[in-house]
């Protein structure tokens, strides 16, 4: 078992069940076309790094990365 690019397919179907397949950034009902996006680039493949997107919002993804951070650090500070 190396560490590939990709999510188990246990935790993409966890992943989609916990967002009820919303879009976690524009709220958009994606049904069957909800993807599944790394929150850190760098990561693992674990349900923690994962975050349910649609196709739009998948392939602007680096932004994606860079918004959350943004609102973690400032939840943090708050
Ligand atoms: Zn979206």
């Amino acid at each position: 078992m190396g560490r590939g690019k990709d999510f188990s397919e246990d935790t993409r179907l966890k992943c989609v069940l916990w967002s009820d397949r919303y879009c976690c950034l524009c709220g958009k009902a994606c049904g069957p076309d909800i993807e599944i996006a790394h929150i850190d680039l760098e990561g693992g493949n674990d349900l923690d790094n994962a975050i349910p997107v649609c196709y739009y919002c998948h392939a602007t993804r680096e932004d994606i990365t860079r918004s959350i951070l943004v609102e973690t650090d400032t939840e943090l500070e708050s």
